[in-house]
This record gives structure tokens, sequence and C-alpha cells, in this order.
């Protein structure tokens, strides 16, 4: 990597605002293909409310990637397994469109734990910092 492709890197990586400057997928795979933000239209990106009805966990879709890590891991690894992929939004969501707080999550955390869009604090499902 050249100096310059250093700096526009940083430049690129510092617009999101994150602070998981050290391991973040996402960013590990835009640079692998070689993805160049100024071709993205991100006029017409859909943004949604940050889901922060719960007491432990916060959930802004705006990260998302749709990976589905989260599901599986809510699937195979929590009490309940309840979080499932919105077929509408691609995002994952709760039983009738509930947020977090109203659903029957119990917060175990196992959907945090495999987020790959920046690790914790920063994720797509973050727990909220005490
Ligand atoms: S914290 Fe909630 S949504 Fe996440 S894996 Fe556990 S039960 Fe599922
Ligand atoms: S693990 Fe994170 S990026 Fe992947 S679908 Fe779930 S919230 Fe989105």
């Amino acid at each position: 990597m050249t100096d310059s492709d250093a700096i526009a890197e940083a430049a690129r990586c510092l617009e999101c605002g994150c602070q998981a400057n050290t391991q973040c997928d996402l960013r590990d795979y835009a640079t692998e293909y070689q993805v160049d933000y100024r071709e993205i239209n991100t006029q017409e990106r859909k943004m949604f409310p940050v889901d922060k009805s719960s007491e432990f966990i916060v959930f802004d879709a705006n990260r998302c990637i749709s990976c589905g890590s989260c599901v599986h891991a809510c699937q195979t690894e929590s009490v309940h397994g309840i979080l499932n992929f919105s077929e509408s939004s691609h995002r994952p969501s709760f039983p009738g469109g509930a947020t977090m707080g109203d659903s029957n999550c119990v917060q175990c955390g196992a959907c945090v734990q495999v987020c790959p869009t920046g690790h914790l604090p920063i994720s797509a499902i973050s727990h909220i910092a005490a």
C-alpha cells in the first residue's frame, strides 16, 4: 500500500464515525473486493431507526450487512431462538415486527458476539456501554 493509498483508505474509513477501527470485517471485505465508495449511490440507501428499546443491547440496522450470523446464533445458541430475517427489509427482525425490548429476547448476547460489522462495543448489534 502506498502512502496515497493509506491516506485514501483512512479518509474513507473515518467517514463512518465508527470506533471499531482495529477490527471490522466490513472494511476488510470492502478492501478485498476493491469497493470504491465514490461509486456507491448513498442517496437511495434505506435508513432504519436505531432500536434502543432493550436494556442492554442496541441494534443499528444501518450498519447491518445482512450476513445472517446473528440470526443463526440466536436460532442455535439462545433459549428462544426468536431472531429471524425480514424478507422486506433484509434485516434481522423479531416476530410481529416487535422491537428487541418488546420481544422475548433474553439478552443473552449471542448475536452481539458474532456481528462482524465492527467489534464490541460498536457494531450493528452491540451491548450498551455500562
Ligand atoms: S440477545 Fe436476544 S436476539 Fe440476540 S441471540 Fe440472544 S435472544 Fe437472540
Ligand atoms: S450479524 Fe450483524 S451484520 Fe450480520 S445480519 Fe446480524 S446485525 Fe446484520
